[in-house]
């Protein structure tokens, strides 16, 4: 997109002269939509657990004999719910819009592998039960630490395996390893779950990307959760790739270099 703005200045000649401005919008553009369409995201977001919340309490509002009723207690769920939601939802968006504006520090410190792992898996094993879903965890003996912050990295781990699980079938697995080469170590989290189509693949880490909405939506997902992952593996100067079958599983890895980038992150120096 381009403006231009003609100025014609008065010479001293017979002849006027004109001077034509012309501006480049292209990135102002780019950068309005960006945020046209994350207002929209947040808007829609934010109004369907809302309107989930005013509803089920407006019934229970006009029906005061209500409270003491079964129904009353499965309206009064979806309310607790919806807001639990509404609340993961806002902090996830509050946690992103600081990776975004660079305001992420990283405290980089060895990270013992065992027992970050330990600690995820304890963390979703709840979960995993219920779905009936197993928890794998394979590390290299050769490996003992890695150069992480390890709460962010926990959370990464703890999102990779969440969704391994969430988006599994009962009797399956999900299995977390690391292994290393020359330079970097890299972090394997497989699932045998539903997979992610072609199509899909890239928009997966992008902010409020779904790939069946209505799915997710009974499991609360926010959208939010893969695109605050790969902003975290970038701030520690590494990648993450998705390999993915249909029907079958997934496969996230996540590489990150031995020698964590100082351009990008305070390193704690041991002394
Ligand atoms: P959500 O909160 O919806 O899980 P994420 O950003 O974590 O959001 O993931 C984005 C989308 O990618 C999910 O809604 C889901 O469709 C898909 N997805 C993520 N992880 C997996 C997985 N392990 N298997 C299949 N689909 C997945």
């Amino acid at each position: 997109r381009v403006r231009a703005k003609i100025v014609a200045i008065q010479s001293e000649q017979q002849n006027p002269v004109f001077m034509i401005f012309l501006f480049d919008l292209t990135d102002i553009h780019k950068g309005e939509e960006i945020r046209r369409e994350f207002f929209a995201n947040v808007s829609h977001e934010l109004k369907t657990p809302i309107a989930a919340i005013r509803g089920y309490a407006e019934i229970i509002q006009d029906m005061p004999d209500i409270l003491k009723n079964e129904i009353a207690q499965n309206f009064l769920s979806v309310i607790v719910r919806n807001s639990e939601n509404l609340t993961k939802l806002i902090d996830e968006m509050l946690i992103l819009t600081g990776l975004e504006s660079g305001a992420l520090t990283l405290v980089i410190k060895p990270y013992n592998v065992n027992a970050g792992f330990t600690r995820v898996i304890e963390n979703i094993m709840p979960k995993a039960k219920q779905a009936d879903v197993d928890l794998l965890a394979d590390v290299d003996p050769e490996i003992e630490e890695i150069m992480v912050d390890a709460q962010r990295f926990d959370s990464v781990l703890v999102n990779l395996v969440d969704n391994a699980v969430k988006y599994n079938r009962p009797g399956g697995v999900v299995k977390i390893s690391v292994r290393q080469n020359e330079t970097h170590h890299i972090i394997f989290v497989e699932d045998s779950g539903i997979g992610i189509p072609d199509n899909a693949r890239i928009r997966a880490f992008e902010r409020f990307y779904r790939v069946d909405k209505s799915h997710n939506r009974l499991g609360g997902g926010s959208g939010l959760g893969l695109a605050i992952v790969k902003h975290v593996v970038q701030a520690h100067g590494g990648t993450i790739s998705l390999r993915s079958e249909l029907g079958a599983g997934s496969v996230f890895t996540i590489m990150l270099p031995k020698t964590p980038s100082k351009k990008k992150i305070d390193l704690l120096t041991p002394f």
